[in-house]
């Protein structure tokens, strides 16, 4: 493949409000800006209401909801596909199994302490976790494993929406994707 043609996965992990969806929708934008139109958003949110309906938030239910998107991520990619996927994957172990299998996988690290994300609580849903209302809240009673050697890191705390988006345009482009 041509690098214009060249797929890839880049997957965006992080803490519920820590802004994976919010940059994903600005990278989405700056990608088809450049005229690469083969570009496809997987959304936590949006998959748990297809793909993944019915799945709860288990260890097991959470793998099972990481692979199949994986999957999904794997065909667009291994087609010439740009997909960029903003899910909270909280486990290591199955980020690193979807890593393995896809290849052309970008991780990108969309990172701010709990403390902001609690304090923005974009859903509402951190008070909801906090009251008990919703259980197995990642960060709040369930855990998020950090990645330890992210691609790219954004610290949505202290840089802008611009200035996360461009640092993973710069990977991709430093990698070929772009
Ligand atoms: P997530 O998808 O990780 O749950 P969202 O993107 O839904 O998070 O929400 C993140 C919130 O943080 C949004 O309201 C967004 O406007 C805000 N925000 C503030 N600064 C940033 C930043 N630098 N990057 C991304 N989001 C930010």
């Amino acid at each position: 493949m041509t690098q214009e043609t060249r797929g890839v996965t880049v997957w965006l992990t992080g803490l519920s409000g820590a802004g994976k969806s919010t940059i994903a929708l600005a990278l989405a934008e700056v990608i088809k800006a450049k005229g690469r139109q083969h570009l496809e958003l997987l959304d936590g949110d949006i998959v748990r209401q297809n793909l993944t309906k019915g799945l709860g938030f288990s260890k097991e239910d959470r793998d099972e909801n990481i692979r199949r998107i994986g999957f999904v991520a794997h065909l667009l990619t291994r087609n010439g596909v740009i997909v960029i996927v903003s899910v909270i994957s909280p486990y290591r172990d199955l980020r690193r199994e979807v890593s393995d299998r896809i290849g052309d996988f970008i991780e990108v690290y969309v990172n701010a302490p709990l403390e902001v994300c609690e304090q923005r609580d974009v859903k509402g849903l951190y008070k909801k976790a906090r009251s008990g209302e919703i259980k197995q809240f990642t960060g709040v009673s369930d855990p998020y494993d950090s990645p330890l050697n992210p691609t790219v890191e954004c610290r949505t705390d202290q840089e802008t929406i611009d200035e996360s988006v461009a640092k993973i345009i710069t990977k991709m482009t430093e990698l070929g994707y772009l």
